[in-house]
């Protein structure tokens, strides 16, 4: 299979764990017999610095022409990087906002996933810890009370703000159609987050929801208000497979779901739109304190390109390579400094990206 993709390297670590991803898709490549097409696009600060931009409309046009995007991170540091002393529209930020916008990416997917080897990473208590945990968070992206209308009044000498959270069944079906295609393809059970009992928007979720899981008879669905989630996810998060929930509440559990692996170098994420299209990146941002300096650990932009296999090209094979990979270095001991436990032995960004790329 032919891949076409686009790479965004980015600022600060950025191209150090995007080399490293590629050096593993490489291997993957050659151990399946594909042909990765790579074409690196500026974004951010690095776009800046040659177009004055974020980001350029030929970039753009790029990464709409390829069928998915691997990026690394994009950002300085904002006390002290020239960057942040331009207006807002025109910061390293305002370029990922244009892409996700210009791609029409509405689905956010966030694996929270505890490796039994970093599980004294994990904040939470060791009975709950030791059971493990492996979850997706399917976040809504583009709607909800972050894109609804908002003001800011005074009346009768009161300050009053008001913010509108809507919701149509449409933005609601397509969401939902993904969570059920992702659950499809992990433990088949999604667990839908709303606060129905209180909120109009979140009984039309539900119901548009149950509408949906119609079609997929093989995936369990169940539904859970999101305070009741927000105390689960710290109390049992092992019954978790996939959640699925609007831009709000995605946005704290999101967070909080990786939290609780306390690994912030291994988290992987994925933006996705109604086709098989998607932008692949990790969680974590441009570490600028770090850069350059070949310690970054590269394992979240390797995860997401094994999400990039399997969401975007149906490579499930390919993908499990990957994750099997990363076990498999954890397991022999190795780890960058930001995952180091006593024992282990202390390898840096390129030598990780070698042992996962000879473990394909
Ligand atoms: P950050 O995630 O870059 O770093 C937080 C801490 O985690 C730092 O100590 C860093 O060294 C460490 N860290 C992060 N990734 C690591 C990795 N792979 N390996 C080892 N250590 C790692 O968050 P920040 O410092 O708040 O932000 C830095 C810049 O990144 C800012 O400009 C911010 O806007 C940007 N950012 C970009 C994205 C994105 O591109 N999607 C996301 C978040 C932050």
């Amino acid at each position: 299979m032919e891949l076409r993709i686009t790479c965004i390297p980015g600022d600060g670590i950025g191209p150090e764990i995007v080399a490293e991803a590629k050096k593993v898709l490489d291997a993957v490549a050659v151990k399946y017999g594909h042909v990765m097409h790579y074409t690196d696009i500026l974004m951010g600060g690095a776009s800046i610095d040659v177009h004055g931009v974020p980001l350029t409309e030929e970039a753009v046009k790029t990464a709409k022409s390829a069928d998915a995007v691997l990026m690394g991170s994009i950002g300085g540091d904002t006390t002290t990087s020239p960057w942040y002393k331009l207006p807002p529209n025109l910061r390293p930020e305002a370029g990922l906002l244009g892409i996700r916008k210009a791609l029409n990416l509405f689905a956010n997917l966030r694996p929270a996933v505890l490796y039994e080897e970093l599980a004294g990473a994990c904040p939470l208590k060791e009975e709950i810890s030791a059971a493990g945990f492996d979850m997706m968070i399917m976040r809504e992206l583009t709607g909800g009370l972050y894109f609804g209308e908002r003001k800011t009044v005074e009346e009768n000498g009161i300050r009053k703000a008001i913010d509108t959270l809507t919701y149509d069944e449409n933005e609601i079906r397509r969401i939902a159609i993904k969570g059920f295609d992702i659950a499809r393809k992990r433990r088949k059970k999604v667990t839908s987050v709303d606060k129905a009992n209180v909120l109009d928007s979140s009984r039309l979720w539900r119901k548009v929801v149950e509408e949906v899981a119609e079609d997929y008879p093989d995936v369990t669905l169940e539904h859970m208000l999101v305070d009741n989630c927000a105390m689960q996810l710290v109390k049992d998060p092992a019954q978790f497979d996939v959640i699925l929930t609007e831009n709000m509440f995605g946005d704290i559990l999101s967070d909080e779901a990786s939290m609780v692996t306390g690994s912030i170098g291994m988290l992987a994420s994925a933006s996705l739109n109604d086709t098989k299209f998607g932008l692949y990146e990790p969680s974590h941002g441009s570490a600028p304190d770090i850069a350059g300096q070949d310690i970054a650990n590269p394992i979240a932009t390797v995860l997401s390109a094994s999400m990039m296999l399997r969401y975007s090209f149906d490579l499930d094979q390919e993908a499990d390579a990957i994750d099997h990979a990363v076990k498999s270095v954890l397991q022999a001991g190795y780890r960058t400094a930001d995952i180091m436990s006593e024992g282990c032995e202390r390898v840096g960004c390129r030598r990780m990206g070698d042992l996962l790329a000879e473990r394909i």
